[in-house]
């Protein structure tokens, strides 16, 4: 048998072999060691399957060539290598490149690039679809698919720095779990990933941003670590009545107790926190909110992103107007807070969160199909929150 003729894709759920992607570094280099003992291979030939797994964009054993043909047609029948495939890649006038996903049992997940002039940013999603239900988020109303696995999430920053070095893009600087997904209640697949990202790939901590919209468990989990990886919460609001009807997850973890966690956080590694505020018309502008704002950025020295609101096709809300936007700039800058007015990347190919694969389910399912899906809201209860660890 060839090696290529091994069968290194089946859905995942379905298949035994440890897919090597979803292992930590430590995990990798034992399994690895166990493998090449029992075929009596040298020692160096885990070392040389770890480089070919970190170092190179190979998305097969097959590829593999320093190694001898039975050794990867052995690799091949014990092990499996996450490599999904890309449905689509759709490129923006503003550099931005979107990557569809299509996984071994056909979700789709999407993950963004995004070059800024000194550096490049890849934004990644860590569930196919999430089930938090908020209200102004195009994920949110597609409703939960189901968790992604370490190797799952792993494989999109591999390939996409496979594409960023075939494409002149360069290296990936950045991080940002701010794709598909509520990253905190998929933390039995998001903890090993950040430790693959850091001690595998060799990406700083300070260089991986999780941003969650408030799953204060995952936050006490994070603050626990010992790597100093960046928090980013997506606020939306300083008030609590008006956050949870934007978030439903608000109800369950109440602001005080948010903004607790938050500064448990940044009291263990003195490190900053980002709040993100996506600006939206009428909604969560009122001029009443910036002093309010300002004050819980303040009392945990938060970053604050402003957004302004990209629209999704399920509902009619508006981008704040741009003095609006500037109006909440100038009040947190006077209040001593850190702020930055960040533009909307790739409008025109959707990189808004979600936006792609909602797209790509309108193609093949037909729109009215997404149009009457239950509302996200309505599984909020499942598998979210406290105990998402355990449902992956
Ligand atoms: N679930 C995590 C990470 C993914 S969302 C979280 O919510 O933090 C990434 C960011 O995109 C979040 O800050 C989210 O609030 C924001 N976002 C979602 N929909 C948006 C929209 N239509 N316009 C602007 N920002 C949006
Ligand atoms: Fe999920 Fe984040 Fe979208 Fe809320 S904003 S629905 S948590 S992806």
């Amino acid at each position: 048998m060839t090696p290529s003729t091994a069968p290194e894709r089946k859905p995942s759920g379905t298949d035994p072999r440890p897919d090597l992607l979803s292992l930590i570094p430590a995990e990798v280099e034992a399994a690895l060691a166990g493998h090449f003992e029992r075929r009596k291979q040298p020692g160096y030939r885990a070392d040389q399957v770890a480089t070919w797994l970190y170092e190179s964009g190979v998305t097969s054993f097959a590829e593999m060539t320093n190694l001898p043909l039975e050794e990867r047609t052995a690799l091949a029948e014990a092990f499996r290598l996450e490599a999904p495939e890309a449905e689509t890649i759709s490129r923006s006038s503003d550099g931005t490149v979107k990557h569809l996903w299509r996984m071994g049992d056909g979700e789709l997940v999407e993950s963004v690039l995004i070059p800024t002039s000194d550096r490049l940013t890849l934004c990644i999603s860590s569930q196919a679809g999430c089930a938090m239900g908020c209200t102004f988020c195009a994920t949110g109303w597609g409703g939960f698919g189901r968790q992604l696995t370490a190797g799952e999430i792993t494989a999109q920053f591999r390939n996409s720095r496979r594409w960023a070095e075939e494409n002149d893009y360069g290296p990936i600087n950045n991080v940002v779990f701010m794709g598909m997904g509520e990253p905190l209640a998929n933390r039995k697949a998001v903890h090993p990933t950040l430790t693959i990202l850091n001690q595998g790939f060799g990406l700083g901590a300070r260089r991986i941003t999780v941003s969650t919209v408030g799953v204060v468990p995952g936050i006490r989990e994070l603050a626990a670590r010992p790597e100093q990886f960046g928090l980013a919460l997506s606020l939306h609001s300083p008030d609590a009545e008006l956050r949870s009807e934007l978030i439903p997850l608000e109800k369950r973890h109440p602001l005080p107790e948010l903004i607790d966690a938050i500064e448990e956080f940044v009291q263990a590694g003195g490190r900053r926190v980002t709040f993100e505020y996506t600006m939206i018309r009428g909604i969560n502008d009122a001029e009443s909110l910036a002093p309010a704002l300002a004050a819980l950025a303040r009392r945990v020295h938060a970053f604050v992103n402003l957004i302004p609101f990209n629209p999704i096709p399920y509902q009619d809300w508006k981008p704040s107007v741009p003095a609006r936007v500037e109006y909440f700039r100038r009040t947190l800058d006077e209040a001593g807070v850190s702020v930055a007015v960040r533009e909307p990347r790739g409008r025109d190919i959707d990189a808004a969160c979600g936006q792609l694969r909602a797209n790509a389910l309108v193609q093949i399912e037909g729109p009215d199909t997404v149009g009457s899906r239950p509302r996200a809201r309505a599984t909020v209860a499942s598998p979210t929150g406290d105990g998402a660890g355990a449902t992956g």
